[in-house]
């Protein structure tokens, strides 16, 4: 036994990932959402998207985007600002609703990646395999979705979360979590249905608004990772290759603006530059004047003057 006063060891930063869960991730993260695109275009060829589908779909993804963005990311994994319970809760349930695991394991791998940054150690980045060439298409193919497979690593939350493990109204969403991908399919079938008032809506609804929004919603994510590492501006400098890309900014709501979000990851504001469109930080700053989110930390102008790179790099 130490004496207790000697520091308890740490948790180790990674746990050993089984086969099960790999191929798990093979399946929900990397081969259904290609299917599912795959089959959308001929779907879309052969019968369009009608408008009630198309107004379900985008409600779904403007949900899931800023359920990611706010919430899992800017919220939970880099407390960037607090808020209400209620706001908290809804901002959870918002980012499940993506499909894009427990906000504990999302939080976890995402520390990680900033931590190591397009170094040893991260889980995702595009500069993995080289700089250029057969090496870097590779890289963003292993940045955009293959690490879910080919890691056999998984960021060990104990490590990298303590404080969301600590969290009660995490923990209950974390096990309540298949639950929440089940409303994410159940939601717009649910609306489909209602609003056509047929089972031919509901499950036209379920396929739009429920199994491609989920691959687009998933593919738009992950361009951050691959895209938002790879082109685009510097004008920061960060000891990473994190960029901004407009359009990658605009389909995420704002995490597109990726390059200062390295160099200050607890801002609550992506876009800090001129015409940098952050919508995510619009709307925690409606939430801020509604009183529903405090202690937001806005950027601060001398850390953004002082980070700046040279000219050339504007
Ligand atoms: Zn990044
Ligand atoms: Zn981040």
């Amino acid at each position: 036994m130490p004496p207790p006063s000697a520091p308890r060891p740490a948790a180790a930063e990674t746990v050993a990932l089984g086969a099960g869960r790999r191929t798990a991730y093979l399946m929900v993260l990397v081969v259904l959402p290609g299917v599912l695109l795959a089959l959308a275009v001929p779907a879309a060829w052969g019968w369009g998207v009608g408008p009630r589908d198309a107004v379900i779909a985008a409600v779904m993804y403007l949900v899931c985007i800023f359920g990611i963005a706010i919430g899992y990311h800017r919220l939970f994994t880099h407390r960037a600002f607090k808020c209400r319970r209620p706001l908290r809760i809804a901002l959870l349930l918002a980012g499940g609703l993506a499909v894009e695991g427990p906000v504990g394991l999302w939080a976890a791998e995402h520390r990680r990646h900033h931590k190591y940054a397009d170094r040893e150690g991260d889980p995702h980045s595009p500069w993995r395999y080289g700089d250029g060439g057969v090496a870097l298409v590779r890289g963003m193919l292993h940045a955009q979705a293959g690490w879910f497979y080919t890691a056999r690593q998984r960021s060990n939350r104990a490590h990298w979360v303590p404080d969301l493990l600590a969290d009660p109204d995490v923990r209950r969403f974390d096990a309540a979590y298949p639950a929440v991908v089940a409303l994410s399919f159940l939601l717009p079938f649910a609306a489909g249905g209602l609003w056509s008032l047929s089972w031919e809506g509901a499950w036209s609804a379920l396929f739009w608004g429920g199994l491609v929004r989920y691959a687009v919603v998933h593919h738009v994510t992950w361009s951050v990772n691959s895209v938002a590492h790879t082109f685009g501006r510097r004008p920061f400098r960060s000891r990473d290759r994190s960029s901004n890309v407009r359009w990658v900014a605009f389909l995420t709501l704002g995490e597109g603006w990726h390059n200062w979000h390295h160099v200050e990851p607890t801002c609550a504001r992506h876009g800090v530059l001129k015409g940098q469109l952050d919508p995510s930080a619009r709307l925690i700053r409606w939430f801020e004047l509604a009183g529903w989110a405090y202690a937001v930390r806005w950027p601060d102008p001398a850390r953004l003057a002082a980070a700046r790179a040279g000219p050339d790099r504007h």
